[in-house]
């Protein structure tokens, strides 16, 4: 009788899905510059798509006319992008010769392949001018055809743009990044998910086992040694973001 315990235990096992890990490629798809890609540059998307990401993350921002572009800083080339109009950008230029790209342009891209856009929405100087930039994402994101939970997720440093995506947005992905606010509060607020630098998970490594017993989904940014990636591995976090080729391709197998 325990044989036949064992045998159906171990067919069970062998039966059971292994879950793939989810590798999201940090501000599209940089540190390639050996390739040329500038981080957030439509070529970094591209590439990450052609790579075979799960995801490509970017960030996004609002200059002073309402145009939504596609920058991790604030400024680009020392011109401040909030208090800039868009006409006013396209003197600078991205390290790999682009001008800065709009949301416009970068969902263009991001609607040619299945690769998950990571949506970060950057906190602006004003909540209000947070929640318009989420709002003019949203309106570019269905003019795309990409407002579909399987073509976009959401994150962000910003709680009030989070619990906005939350009450507007619930079947999306929509994940806080802050790192401080444990899991039973983000999932009382409507949030569904965390995206912790892996320091905080080094930290509360337990936050893993209870965002997952709440039905949050936890991603980790940004992984780029062996040391973080097998750590969070063995952790069972959901999606790894990292901006390291090589980890990813471990990170797959
Ligand atoms: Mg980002």
């Amino acid at each position: 009788m325990k044989k036949l315990v064992l045998f159906f235990t171990l067919l069970a096992l062998a039966a059971a899905p292994v879950k793939a890990q989810k590798v999201c490629a940090h501000r599209g798809y940089w540190q390639c510059q050996e390739a040329g890609y500038a981080q957030n540059s439509i070529a970094s998307l591209k590439a990450a798509q052609e790579a075979g990401f799960w995801g490509s993350e970017f960030d996004v921002h609002l200059t002073a006319d309402s145009v939504v572009v596609v920058n991790h800083d604030p400024s680009i080339a020392g011109i401040p992008i909030h208090t800039s109009t868009y006409r006013q950008l396209l003197g600078a230029r991205l390290p790999n010769g682009e001008t800065i790209p709009t949301l416009n342009e970068y969902l263009h891209q991001g609607a040619k392949s299945a690769c998950m856009m990571v949506l970060e929405v950057k906190p602006q100087d004003t909540v209000e001018a947070t929640l318009e930039l989420t709002r003019r994402c949203v309106w570019q994101l269905r003019a795309h055809g990409l407002l579909d939970p399987e073509r976009v997720m959401f994150i962000s440093f910003s709680y009030d743009a989070c619990k906005w995506i939350a009450a507007n947005l619930p079947g999306f992905g929509n994940q806080y990044l802050e790192g401080v606010v444990e899991p039973e509060q983000i999932h009382a607020d409507g949030i569904n998910g965390i995206d912790y630098n892996w320091v905080a998970f080094h930290k509360h490594a337990d936050w893993v086992e209870r965002a997952h017993a709440l039905g949050l989904t936890v991603n980790v940014w940004t992984v780029d040694s062996p040391e973080e990636m097998k750590y969070l591995k063995d952790l069972g976090v959901d999606v790894i973001t990292t901006n390291r080729p090589d980890l990813a391709v471990e990170l797959s197998n």
